[in-house]
């Protein structure tokens, strides 16, 4: 018997070439695949409840006798169907219903049925259950727990089960084949991988549900293990294959940076100057670049992207500088415009907003290598970007982009660089800490620089929190501030994604706060303004013409104005910790003390005070980034849940983060073959877009 990786799910009973198309959309495509087609969740049907015994909210199996079923007119029309079992009565109700199905309800006919129990207008209820008529040729119970799977539309429950039930047998004549080898899992791993399938697609009668649910299963766990593992694999491939490609150095000129430096107002700081020396030494080789600089806010890191970027041009070749929004995006080009257009520098830039004139100059001079450097937000992907020379690509606050973006921007520099595998060194900047052991995991194809101390002189930020209640002494406090020359934020938050709904909660709190606040000069900034509005704002702010800044949360990144000392957040419970903290970091940037208020709706829920309480209480964005994995999961941190792209099939990387030091450690293994290896990445990744396009 042929290993069931190597047989196509059409040897399956049942499956043609079409069906087995739909099957694909659910990345089946062999009788492997459907084995690791894990479960979501477990039904059991194996037991039968008295209906003396229900609990209401609970998915239950009942048998009894019909005693009436009658159409009943409610509130809406029903069928009613009167079912006993010798402990006591329940109904089952029907809103949708045909004459056919009232036929099969006569009374004296044996009923099987599963449902969630509920608390009815007629006692305990079962809406809508699934029925079955016993009789003498009617299956017995099962005697396995039943698998609720991950489905497509055209695929069914049942069906699913069917084919899973063939795989199964085909899996307990010819096993499957163990990848990694017994001697590197400790004891309680070594659970071999067919009984371990086995049991999870057909848990016995009474197994622990509650275990399974958590995935706490020791089979569970040896599965996702596996999983865990093959995902690192797949991003040490990744950059092993990256590894291969070539890169012009970039040596720099000393000169050129001598020059930069002597015209900081400033010194770099100690970390600062050790990670723009890791950066350098990468530069300088003929392989490109792929490191992740963490600092937190204020921490300088566009100081450190702006020495790197005169590496590339000292180097006569081009520097792309791409940021997550348009605020950060003019913040940047002002910044490099101001540091490097008096060394003769030009920069450039692109954004989404930008007039077509406007746009088409500044591709022109990106094209012909006259504009050195290159900022813009995510407009700088688009297909019509042609650089003359891209040697270097910083991006910036990266928890915004993904891996697939990563990796389209590494295809960008090397469509340019004349030979196909030439490819741009890249920076990866961000503030948004990430926890070690998921760094290694989910960035196992970067190395890691971490500027892990901020500027002199800094004031810590005095975080308070206030409730809701306490409004006018808030705003009370603005005004003091504002009197004493001080500037602030006012920022917003909605929970709703919508950019109009945010827009407009913005703009009623600052005709609010400009009826309060007296002689207060009030700009306002959200997502729906135009480019040239939002810019105009941020710079009259940051020139000290306006005093408060009424925003939606698209000020969060990297946006620098040292004398901005007071911050009022609303609602800060509605955010996660990273993005509070980011948002924090707006202040406490220059040399006077500076005050966050955390303006709560109450009743805060026991997490909100959490999260609020870790914010006061920590300072340091490891810190809170550790608390934020702990209270709210690996892929709000990372910011990949919409995309999806972390998606693991059974493994949770905060339920599992004990085992991501195993995980390396078996990655790291000389025992653990190259054939197993790749064929780990198949069993679990199984050619999904993000494997094909590295
Ligand atoms: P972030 O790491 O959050 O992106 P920035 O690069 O915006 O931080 O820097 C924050 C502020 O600190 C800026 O005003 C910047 O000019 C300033 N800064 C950067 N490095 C130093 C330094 N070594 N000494 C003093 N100020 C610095
Ligand atoms: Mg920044």
């Amino acid at each position: 018997m042929t290993d069931p990786a190597d047989q196509p799910v059409t040897t399956l009973k049942g499956v043609g070439e079409k069906f087995a198309q739909v099957l694909a959309r659910l990345h089946i495509r062999t009788v492997q695949d459907l084995l690791f087609h894990l479960p979501l969740r477990y039904q059991d049907r194996t037991r039968v409840t008295p209906v003396a015994a229900l609990v209401p909210g609970v998915d239950t199996v009942i048998e009894g006798e019909v005693r009436a079923a009658d159409i009943v007119f409610g509130r809406r029309r029903s069928l009613l169907v009167r079912l006993q079992d010798g402990s006591g009565t329940l109904s089952l109700r029907f809103f949708h219903f045909t004459a056919a199905q009232k036929q099969r309800f006569t009374p004296g006919t044996r009923l099987r049925c599963y449902g969630e129990a509920r608390r009815g207008s007629a006692g305990i209820e079962l809406y809508h259950p699934e029925t079955e008529v016993i009789g003498a040729d009617s299956p017995p119970r099962p005697e396995t727990l039943t698998p609720v799977y991950p489905l497509t539309e055209g695929v069914s429950q049942a069906r699913l089960r069917g084919l899973v039930q063939q795989a199964l047998e085909r899996l307990a004549r010819s096993g499957v084949t163990e990848l990694l080898p017994a001697g590197l899992l400790p004891e309680e791993m070594r659970y071999p991988m067919a009984e371990a399938l086995a049991y999870l697609h057909a848990p016995p009668a009474g197994a622990d549900l509650e275990q399974l649910l958590q995935g706490m299963h020791p089979a569970q766990q040896r599965l996702a293990l596996e999983e865990l593992l093959a995902h690192h694999l797949s991003l040490l491939e990744l950059r092993r294959k990256g590894d291969v490609n070539t890169a012009q150095p970039l040596p720099g000129d000393p000169a050129l940076e001598r020059d930069f430096r002597a015209q900081l107002p400033f010194q770099l700081t100690g970390a600062q100057e050790r990670v723009c020396r890791e950066i350098a030494a990468d530069l300088a080789q003929p392989r490109p670049m792929m490191r992740l600089l963490q600092g937190d806010v204020g921490a300088g890191k566009t100081l450190v992207a702006a020495l790197a970027a005169l590496r590339a041009i000292g180097s006569a070749t081009q520097v792309a500088v791409m940021a997550p929004t348009e605020i950060l995006a003019e913040q940047h080009r002002r910044n490099f415009s101001a540091w490097l257009e008096p060394l003769g520098v030009r920069v450039a830039s692109l954004t989404g907003g930008m007039k077509a004139a406007e746009r088409r100059a500044q591709l022109s001079a990106i094209a012909s290598g006259e504009a050195q450097v290159v900022v813009g937000t995510h407009a700088l992907f688009q297909a019509d970007v042609v650089f003359h020379h891209l040697a270097l690509v910083v991006i910036d606050e990266q928890h915004r982009f993904g891996v697939r973006q990563r990796l389209e921007l590494r295809q960008k520099g090397s469509g340019t660089g004349g030979t196909g595998n030439v490819q741009p060194h890249q920076l990866i900047m961000t503030a948004t800490p990430i926890p070690r052991t998921l760094a290694m995991s989910v960035f196992a194809d970067l190395d890691c620089s971490v500027i892990d101390e901020l500027p002199p002189g800094r004031q810590p930020i005095n975080t308070v929190a206030i409730s809701g209640e306490r409004r006018e002494e808030v705003i009370e406090r603005v005004h003091r501030a504002v009197a004493e020359g001080r500037q602030a934020y006012w920022v917003c938050t909605l929970i709703e994604e919508s950019e109009s709904l945010q827009a407009q909660a913005a703009e009623s709190t600052a005709c609010e706060l400009a009826e309060v606040l007296d002689g207060v000069r009030i700009a306002l900034v959200h997502g729906r303004l135009r480019p040239a509005q939002k810019e105009r704002a941020m710079a009259a702010f940051k020139a000290g013409e306006v005093d408060l800044l009424v925003a939606t949360t698209v000020i969060e990144v990297g946006v620098d104005v040292p004398n901005a000392s007071l911050m009022i957040i609303e609602n800060p419970e509605r955010l996660g910790l990273a993005q509070l903290h980011q948002l924090r970091g707006r202040v406490g940037r220059g040399s006077v003390a500076s005050h966050c208020v955390l303006l709560y709706g109450s009743p805060l829920s026991q997490n909100g005070r959490a999260r609020l309480q870790a914010l006061r209480q920590h300072s340091d964005g490891f810190a809170i980034a550790e608390e934020d994995l702990r209270l709210r999961g690996p892929g709000e941190i990372l910011g990949t849940r919409q995309t999806g792209e972390i998606a693991h099939r059974i493994a949770d990387l905060q339920r599992d983060a004990p085992l991501l030091p195993l995980v390396q450690r078996i990655a790291a293994a000389a025992e653990l073959s190259n054939e197993s290896r790749q064929r780990l990445v198949e069993r679990w990744l199984q050619n999904r877009p993000r494997f094909a396009e590295a």
